[in-house]
């Protein structure tokens, strides 16, 4: 495996990877490695001879100073699970190598251009945290012009973000396929995540409540429970029971447009976000009206 930081050796040696006929596989993640990140990794290797994992926290994807300065960073480790994987090459640029003009935010937007994220980006996630997506559009197309990659993969626990880039990718017309993998989750159901690294044994536990609570919604809708505002009550009603979670929000929605649907016709998504202390969790799932029903 090799690690490079800077933009100019991933471009000289992806283009004697791709001379040599190799397709070209990208996972970008943040680091903090666990599973769920290996797991889109051996999906790339599914469909592309050579796989590249970006590890870089993006500063202009966070709203807030203090959840940026807490995001665990353990690059060394990183490295270890990245080559047990078998990842090709690793690139984790320091924050000037993708900003040199500075991270645009705020007053300073004007100074660099920036991708701004379409309409699947406004509700959510993108009304909770203003900004966001643009950060995550702006990285990703910098990511998509340097690796240049044949397919990218990303993770469903970010249900919306795949969205925007389904989106990202059509509107901007990049040459990249976008495979998306299945959410990783402990045996008890809780979905991998860097930020679990800061929960306490409490708060862990309150934050079980949120896989529960999908999957109560998830049984109720395949038992034949169509209506959402009756299901969105149910998840209230189960995270309110955990005494330790505070809703941000719960939200049925169209698979692919992200429009809250009243009732569920065929198939819908199920996206909650809250706060175990001050760590924000967000989990999805999949509702399937039953055949027939
Ligand atoms: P992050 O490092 O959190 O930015 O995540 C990098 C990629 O890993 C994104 O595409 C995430 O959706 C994906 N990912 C994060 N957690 C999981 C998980 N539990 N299962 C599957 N993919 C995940």
């Amino acid at each position: 495996m090799v690690t490079l930081e800077t933009i100019d050796e991933v471009r000289e040696v992806l283009d004697s990877v791709r001379a040599s006929g190799k397709r070209v596989g990208f996972v970008p993640t943040m680091g903090a490695l666990h599973d769920g990140h290996l797991s889109l990794v051996k999906l790339s290797q599914l469909h592309a001879g050579y796989t590249v994992m970006s590890i870089f926290v993006n500063p202009m994807q966070f709203n807030s100073s203090v959840d940026l300065a807490k995001y665990p960073r353990m690059l060394a480790s990183d490295l270890e699970k990245a080559a047990g994987a078998r990842v090709d090459l690793v690139f984790a640029p320091g924050e000037n190598e993708l900003y040199p003009r500075g991270v645009p935010s705020g007053a300073t937007a004007a100074s660099s251009a920036f991708v701004r994220a379409g309409d699947r980006s406004l509700p959510l996630e993108g009304a909770s945290r203003p900004g966001h997506f643009d950060g995550v559009t702006t990285v990703v197309s910098k990511l998509f012009n340097i690796v240049r990659p044949d397919v990218a993969v990303f993770g469903e626990k970010d249900y919306q973000q795949v969205k925007v880039i389904e989106q990202l990718v059509q509107d901007l017309c990049f040459p990249v396929r976008v495979l998306t993998g299945p959410i990783v989750r402990e045996p008890d159901g809780l979905a991998l995540s860097s930020r679990n690294l800061r929960l306490s044994a409490e708060e862990r536990y309150h934050a079980l409540y949120i896989p529960r609570s999908l999957e109560k919604a998830r049984e109720m809708v395949a038992a034949g429970e169509t209506r959402s505002a009756r299901l969105v009550e149910t998840v209230c009603d189960n995270l309110e029971r955990s005494g330790g979670l505070r809703i941000d929000y719960v939200a049925i929605v169209n698979v692919d447009s992200l429009l809250p649907v009243e009732t569920i016709e065929d198939e819908a998504q199920l996206l909650v976000a809250a706060y175990a202390g001050d760590i924000r969790l967000i989990d999805n799932v999949r509702l399937v009206r039953r055949a027939g029903g």
